[in-house]
């Protein structure tokens, strides 16, 4: 499968993610906490290369894929993702720099569920949503009890896996699993003579 077939078939994947995220996030109220980046800086993340195709190839197609390698290998914050603007020195906005083209981890973070040992369905929501948002939380875990909303993340990764088994199962720290995304992409390119898709 070519880098753009890849590549295209993970974003059909995120354009499912997201039907399924805004109708959790209308019906239950649950949202990000306004300016909130906390979970961008964890180096706990742990990504697949596969789901960083679509920023891969935008990077590649609009000319920054060497220009934003070389800054993810210069850059000194190593428990943050190397995709975020954590400072606004110039006004710029704080947060993702890659947002339209983030992985799924990044969509799925808080906004997925989870079954527990008892078949329980609840929602898997940060610690800074549970402590600001508990009403909406505790509506969520109601509605969890009778019926499925909002994505399951382990179906979304089946999913993925789909698209192609190794580069879908395979979890790196988000830092490795972008920056190998961006390596594959050129290299692939490369021996394609640079020709774009
Ligand atoms: S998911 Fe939680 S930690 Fe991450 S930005 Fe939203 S509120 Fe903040
Ligand atoms: S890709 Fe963007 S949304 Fe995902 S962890 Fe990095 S900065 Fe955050």
């Amino acid at each position: 499968m070519s880098i753009k077939e890849k590549s295209g078939k993970v974003e059909e994947l995120f354009k499912s993610l997201e039907v399924e995220i805004s109708h959790l996030k209308k019906e239950t109220g649950v949202h990000c906490i306004e300016n909130c980046i906390y979970c961008c800086t964890t180096s706990k993340i742990m990504a697949t290369s596969l789901e960083f195709y679509p920023l891969a190839y935008h990077l590649y197609k609009t000319g920054q894929a060497e220009l934003v390698l070389e800054k993810i290998h210069n850059s000194e914050k190593l428990d943050s993702c190397p995709l975020l603007n954590s400072v606004s020195i110039d006004g710029s906005r704080i947060g993702c720099t890659q947002y339209e083209n983030r992985g799924m981890i990044c969509r799925l973070f808080t906004y997925n569920y989870s079954t527990d040992k008892h078949g329980l369905r609840k929602i898997s929501a940060c610690k800074a949503m549970k402590l600001a948002q508990p009403d909406e939380i505790r509506k969520t875990n109601e509605i969890l009890k009778e019926k499925t909303i909002g994505p399951r993340a382990s179906g979304y990764y089946s999913q993925l896996q789909t698209i192609d088994f190794i580069e879908g199962q395979n979890l790196y720290p988000i830092r490795e699993a972008i920056t190998m995304a961006i390596e594959n992409v050129l290299t692939y390119y490369h021996y394609k003579g640079n020709e774009i898709e």
